[in-house]
Formats: C-alpha cells, structure tokens, sequence
C-alpha cells in the first residue's frame, strides 16, 4: 500500500493491542503538536496567526508550560494576550453600563468571551488529525485483509472514539463489509465493557481485608483501564 508515512502509524496503533487505537494516534498528534508550536515554528507567521486567533485550552496550557520553553511561551502569549485584549476591549468597557441595559450586554460579553476564549488550536487540530486517521483506517479495512485480522484480533476503541468511528464505517464502507465491521465492533465493545467491569470489580473487592484478590493480575492497572475506555485515554 502507498501512503507509507500517513498508514504506518495506523497499523502501528491497530497491532499495539490493548489500548484504543485511535487515543495512541491522538497521544501522538498531541505530542507532536505541543512541540512544534515551541519549536521553530513559534516564529513562523501561519502558526503565529492561528495560536494568536485560537488559543489553547487549561490542559494544552499545562503542556505548553511542561516544555519549560519559556522564551518561546511568553512570545506564543505576548501576542495572543495582545489579539484578546483587542477583540474584548469594546465588549469589557460594556461592563460598566451591564447594570442599566440588563441582559442584553452580559450577554454579549458572554458570547464575546466564548469566541475569543472557548478554543483550542491543539484539541481541534488532535481531532482534525484522528478524523483523517480514521479515513485511513476505513482504507485499509477495506483494501488489507492482513490489516482487518490485526484490528479483528483487538478489542476495539473507547467509548469516546466509538460515535465518530461508526459513523466513518457508515459512509466509507460497502454493505456487506460494513456488516461484518459493526458485528465485529459490538462483539469487541461487549467483551470490552464486560471485562473492564469484572477487573475494577476484583480491584475494588481486593481492599476487603483478606481478600484472594490482592495479587490477582485483573486489578493490575483496572481502574485506569476502565476510566480509559469511558473516556478516552486519560491516565
Ligand atoms: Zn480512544
Ligand atoms: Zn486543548
């Protein structure tokens, strides 16, 4: 298959079984990400002009300053601090009359400081990026029988991934491949539901006082398996 470079990380991620495939693409965007906009590219004009206009949420501001660039960080915020001052200016003189005019100006200034402060350019670039991996994924799903026993032999995704990668299946597959995919996905997420479920509830009952399951290998990791797949990799 051409495309090496795009599909490589996907069959990567589909053969490194036991974690949501789609959670190890996003780790790895997100990783990628953080370090470029600290990297050269702070400078770069294009970059600049979209970290000035977007932003980045609490937890990409907890990486940015995890790189410990701090030149390049003060920079990156100089110029974004600059561009929501500007954009907020009207709309925070606006408080001071918020008392005479009522709701209409509070919520203008709400609205105002969703648009200037609601995004991030790291989370929406992450979820551009997996959408694009899953195209790749239904790709070679349809074209590699080789790639569709790796993905068979899985567990499946989290439940976070779950929506967007039935609804890719739903328009990039045939009927009758599609079936097989949506009885294979059902199949992994039961098992999947049901196991993380029996390993948190031998964790839990292992803090009863002699308990046979304190060395049982199920409660190895069972909470952070289980918070996975409710919400995507987290821990
Ligand atoms: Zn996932
Ligand atoms: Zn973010």
């Amino acid at each position: 298959m051409k495309d090496h470079l795009e599909t490589a990380p996907v069959i990567d991620a589909v053969r490194n079984q036991g974690v949501c495939p789609f959670c190890q693409l996003r780790e790895m965007v997100e990783k990628q990400t953080v370090e470029r906009y600290l990297g050269g590219s702070v400078m770069e004009p294009d970059i600049r002009i979209r970290t000035n206009a977007v932003g980045f949420c609490r937890n990409h501001h907890q990486l940015l300053m995890a790189q410990k660039d701090y030149h390049g960080y003060a920079l990156m915020m100089q110029t974004r601090l600059r561009t929501v001052a500007e954009q907020l200016t009207p709309a925070v003189k606006g408080i001071a009359g918020i008392s005479l005019f009522g709701q209409k100006n509070a919520s203008a200034l709400q609205r105002q400081l969703a648009e200037s402060t609601g995004r991030c350019l790291i989370c929406e670039n992450m979820a551009d990026t997996v959408s694009r991996y899953m195209d790749i994924f239904m790709k070679l799903y349809r074209e590699s029988a080789p790639f569709r026993a790796d993905y068979e032999r899985g567990s499946g995704v989290c439940l976070y991934d779950l929506p967007l990668l039935i609804q890719k299946a739903q328009t990039h597959l045939m009927p009758a491949q599609r079936k097989d995919f949506m009885a294979t996905l059902s199949r992994q997420m039961t098992a999947s539901l049901g196991t993380a479920q029996e390993d948190l509830d031998a964790l839990c009952s292992s803090f009863h006082y002699g308990s046979e399951h304190k060395n049982n290998p199920r409660i190895h990791e069972a909470l952070e398996r289980a918070v996975n797949l409710l919400r995507g990799k987290t821990f």
